[in-house]
């Protein structure tokens, strides 16, 4: 694969020069694609990531735990300081009231916005190529050839960040299946200045947990607000609220945007139907009072729909998954995008301990990569069975 140096922090753009042929295409730049990109880059490697979006991407999830495996590549690749909040006490709370246990349990939080920020800082404009979807023309053992709009690039190696709905796992590995757990997330976040002080105050330099009646439970921390600002009265509150939905009619209901159209992974904000709205609103009263203020006052909520995916194998000849696009793990684990981080840095080790063998370096990859990753979503289904067998009585 070819050579070129780590740039400096430049700004997204559509690039102007589409190259021909390169050591590794990413499909996908979001932030397991920007992992990728980063980490490759950062080893040597000629590297090129091209988006389908062709606007700059925003506002995908909300807050998120930071975990080392991010920090690590966040520092390796030389990125602009990752924004961030801290909490020193975790909160745990009955929804039927009384006292809260306390436990001594700093962390650190940001938000999807944060990181993009940080991983797109770090990466040089010129290589990252928005409104270009990737197509697969031809895999071949050495390489693969691939079409973008009316153009073609040939690559070493292709890594497919194309998210969740991956086009490329689908067609690699058709027999993976994205079960769902039984349960959705409701989540929310809300701007601490549009919240009484009291509510902020009460959730500040906190990690609140409320355990519900009907066994599922809701979380909420601060995370950074509008440009990375961590100020005091610039912040969100982010929360999360797993809540029971069986599959079928009910789930059908509440994925249903407000426009109609059945949805499946997610409700993004402002598309939530008015009932299921109006329904969270009313059952806001079964948790601990200053979450049920919280949900209520937020403008905008929005669904994600907890789902389990695991792939068979993560490399097929010189085409691999990462990121959501391979593992899907659910949210409890707090390590969907450290996993995005964790896939990209060992990649970039793997390549460089086998080089110049691409293949095996892949193969030792996939092994390990495929290992964590099953475990990960065992992980996040032991989580979730806890808290939805979990009730308060
Ligand atoms: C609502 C929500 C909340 C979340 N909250 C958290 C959280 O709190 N903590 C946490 O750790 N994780 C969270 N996650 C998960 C986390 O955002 C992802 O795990 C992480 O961002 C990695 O995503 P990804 O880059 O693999 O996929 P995505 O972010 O889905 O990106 C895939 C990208 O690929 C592009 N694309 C698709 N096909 C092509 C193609 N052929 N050519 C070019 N581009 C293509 C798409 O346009 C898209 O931008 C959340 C996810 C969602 C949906």
């Amino acid at each position: 694969m070819g050579t070129s140096s780590l740039q400096g922090p430049r700004a997204l753009s559509m690039a102007d020069a589409f190259p021909g042929q390169v050591g590794v295409a990413v499909a996908g730049g979001s932030i397991a694609g920007l992992c990728a990109g980063n980490a490759l880059l950062a080893a040597g490697h000629d590297v090129h990531v091209f988006e389908r979006s062709a606007t700059r991407l925003t506002s995908r999830g909300a807050g998120i735990v930071v975990q080392p495996d991010l920090a690590s590549l966040l520092k390796r690749a030389g990125t602009p300081p990752l924004a961030m909040t801290h909490c020193t006490t975790r909160k745990n709370f009955s929804g039927r009231g009384g006292p809260a246990q306390l436990l001594h349990m700093p962390q650190q939080f940001t938000s999807w916005e944060a990181i993009f920020a940080s991983l797109s800082g770090a990466f040089p404009a010129e290589r990252y190529h928005a409104g270009m979807e990737l197509e697969i023309a031809e895999a071949s053992a050495n390489g693969v050839t691939l079409r973008a709009n009316r153009e073609t690039l040939t690559a070493d190696l292709l890594i497919a960040a194309d998210g969740f709905r991956s086009e490329t796992r689908a067609r690699f590995a058709p027999e993976t299946i994205s079960r769902y757990a039984g349960y959705i997330a409701w989540r929310g976040v809300a701007d601490e200045t549009d919240l009484p002080d009291t509510l902020v105050a009460f959730f500040d330099d906190n990690f609140c947990f409320c355990d519900v009646g009907d066994g599922g439970h809701a979380l909420c921390y601060l995370i950074p607000g509008e440009g990375g600002s961590t100020a005091r009265g610039t912040r969100r509150l982010n929360w999360v609220w797993y809540v029971t939905v069986p599959e079928g009619e009910s789930l059908n209901a509440v994925m249903t945007d407000g426009a109609g159209r059945q949805r499946h992974a997610s409700v993004p904000v402002g598309h939530v139907n008015a009932t299921a709205l109006n329904d969270l609103h009313r059952r806001a009263e079964s948790l601990e009072r200053h979450f049920a203020d919280l949900v209520r006052a937020t403008p905008e909520p929005f669904i994600q729909s907890i789902l389990d995916v695991a792939p068979p194998e993560m490399v097929f000849g010189r085409i691999c998954l990462l990121g959501d696009a391979a593992f899907v793990v659910r949210p409890h684990t707090a390590a969907a995008t450290a996993k995005a981080a964790a896939e990209a840095s060992a990649l970039a080790a793997s390549l460089k301990d086998f080089a110049p063998n691409i293949d095996q370096g892949l193969a030792v990859w996939n092994r390990q990569q495929v290992s964590s990753g099953r475990r990960l979503v065992d992980y996040g289904v032991m989580l979730g069975e806890r808290t939805t067998r979990r009730k308060s009585t």
